[in-house]
């Protein structure tokens, strides 16, 4: 099979983060099938959600090329945050986590069952996936709304200064 061009978001907001995180981007890079291009910096963000007074998450995006297909690849991100310490049968929806991956892009694939869903569906709507995203790749265009990523950023900061104005 050829290689296709995945992009994957990681966040953590539970022990020690950064090293969380360096840890998945490690054991991706570790596994035979995936080819890890390029990590985004990490962005400290506001934790959206779930249960309230949680601490705030790192958050960041990376590049690769994979040769898994789309479900393999979600049950090897599952094992690598299972390996960090998440345990999601005692987890709150939305709640703190060790180390989160999720499959935002995985080519051009679209991609609805009942365990995975590509385009990550609220990705396109989350500051915290697109201005990582927007640090590799500002002028991808996003198939949900046709934007580019540097212009979706734009609009939803606009609508937080909006927002944040109102309030
Ligand atoms: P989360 O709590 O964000 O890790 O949600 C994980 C759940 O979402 C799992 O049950 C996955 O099967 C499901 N899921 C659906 N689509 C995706 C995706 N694109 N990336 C990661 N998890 C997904």
């Amino acid at each position: 099979m050829t290689a296709v061009a995945v992009w994957i978001a990681l966040g953590s907001n539970l022990g020690d983060r950064r090293a969380q995180l360096e840890g998945g981007v490690e054991a991706l890079r570790a596994a035979d099938e995936v080819d890890v291009l390029a990590v985004s910096p990490w962005f400290e963000t506001r934790a959206e959600g779930g249960p309230s007074e949680q601490p705030d998450f790192l958050n960041g995006v990376l590049s690769a090329r994979t040769t898994l297909a789309p479900e393999d690849l979600l049950w090897l991100l599952q094992r690598i945050e299972t390996q960090f310490g998440r345990e999601r049968a005692r987890e709150l929806p939305n709640g703190p986590r060790t180390l989160d991956l999720d499959l935002l892009l995985y080519g051009e694939r679209v991609v609805a069952g009942p365990e995975l869903v590509v385009p990550h569906p609220r990705m396109e709507q989350r500051l915290f996936v697109l201005e990582p995203l927007c640090a590799l790749a500002p002028e991808l265009v996003l198939p949900g709304c046709g934007r580019t990523v540097r212009a979706r950023v734009a609009e939803l900061q606009a609508e937080l200064r909006t927002e944040g104005g109102r309030a």
